[in-house]
């Protein structure tokens, strides 16, 4: 336990850079980042694992049943159009069809965190994809108004050194949590990683239950079946885990939107 709480303050402390970087942007461009409309939290965002731990420890007990209930309500409700592929190959798991539901997950749903008057639910624990939208990643679609040098449909994210800076605290960090190897930076649906960790038994009954279709579990650490990358490759190729290496996950066309692996990317804009 005192291993993961250390890795929880490295993550706060990240944490704390991207609103520091967010602030800097924000005297540069002389606007807020966020009118807090909520229209990216229209989709479902990927996670990992140390962010859903540090998210569920955060939260009081009491809020806890809250957000467990909510999860739960997402990975069991409205799955009329999803498939539940039990016992598929894993080499064959995200491609065809349950890689269009994936995506329509991703895209054509909303996170269950995201509350009607477009606040967040989880908003000082929120993982590292939404705090770097629009702040290190660029957010065109934004509909916040433009800032000093900006237009409607260019926005700037933090560029030059502070990103350059920042993105070499993030990859060094998730490099050394991967070389734990305890499986920390996997990722998967944020409600699906929070459910588990809050209610572990529960899940997995609901998992066995075919309850949970299998595109909201993809990357998760189910019994069923894992779908990590680096293990999909080598299923296909018939060699351990273990010999996969960078080279092969850079080859991987048919995964290569999914990157399960990756640190957030973290993109130089032009500074206007
Ligand atoms: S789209 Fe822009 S303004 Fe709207 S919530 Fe997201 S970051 Fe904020
Ligand atoms: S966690 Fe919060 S900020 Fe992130 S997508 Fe969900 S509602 Fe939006």
């Amino acid at each position: 336990m005192s291993e993961l709480i250390k890795w929880y303050a490295e993550l706060r402390q990240i944490y704390r850079f991207f609103k520091a970087a967010q602030g800097h942007l924000e005297n540069t461009l002389g606007v807020s980042v966020c009118k807090q409309c909520g229209k990216c939290c229209h989709t479902n965002v990927l996670v990992r694992e140390i962010e859903a731990l540090l998210l569920v420890s955060e939260t009081p007990p009491a809020d806890l049943l809250k957000i467990g209930s909510i999860c739960e309500g997402w990975l069991t409700q409205d799955n009329a159009k999803f498939t539940l592929y039990e016992g598929i190959p894993i080499a064959k798991a995200i491609d065809g069809k349950l890689r269009e539901e994936w995506s329509s997950i991703i895209f054509d749903s909303h996170c269950p965190f995201h509350k009607e008057d477009n606040t967040c639910m989880v908003h000082d624990s929120r993982p590292l994809v939404c705090r770097a939208y629009g702040v290190t990643n660029t957010a065109n679609n934004c509909t916040r108004p433009p800032g000093n040098g900006e237009t409607s449909t260019q926005k700037a994210c933090l560029g030059g050194k502070p990103a350059e800076l920042l993105k070499n605290i993030c990859d060094d960090f998730f490099k050394r949590l991967h070389d734990t190897g305890r499986g920390w930076t996997k990722s998967a649906f944020l409600p699906t990683l929070v459910y588990r960790h809050i209610n572990p038994t529960d899940f997995y009954n609901l998992v066995d239950s075919g309850k949970i279709p299998s595109a909201k579990l993809v990357g998760s650490d189910t019994p069923l079946q894992i779908i990590w990358e680096n293990q999909a490759i080598a299923d296909r190729l018939g060699i351990p885990v273990e010999f996969v290496d960078e080279k092969m996950l850079r080859k991987a066309p048919a995964f290569s939107q999914v990157n399960l692996f990756h640190p957030p990317q973290i993109i130089n804009a032009q500074h206007p």
